[in-house]
């Protein structure tokens, strides 16, 4: 599954990281909205409770980053 990537600045790890918009909403057929926004780097360095980037609680971060996970197997038949 490819991805349309933009990069953008997180204080919480002082890097750039990779940000995506959950496929879903193209499938969906509607308007992005904030909680759509993913972070590819999720888990790799970011510590805190708090996402400064899009201002959410890690955890959301984690599910939104999870989701995205189980879409790319569902679409490959995977388990
Ligand atoms: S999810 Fe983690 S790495 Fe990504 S922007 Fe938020 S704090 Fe930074």
């Amino acid at each position: 599954m490819a991805f349309d990537a933009h990069l953008a600045y997180c204080s919480g790890c002082d890097r750039k990281v990779r940000v995506i918009v959950n496929p879903r909403v193209v499938a969906e057929g509607r308007e992005p909205t904030a909680k759509d926004l993913i972070c590819l780097e999720h888990g790799d360095s970011c510590t805190g409770d708090l996402c400064p980037l899009f201002d959410v609680p890690s955890a959301e971060m984690k599910e939104r980053y999870a989701d995205l996970l189980r879409r790319a197997r569902d679409r490959q038949g995977g388990n």
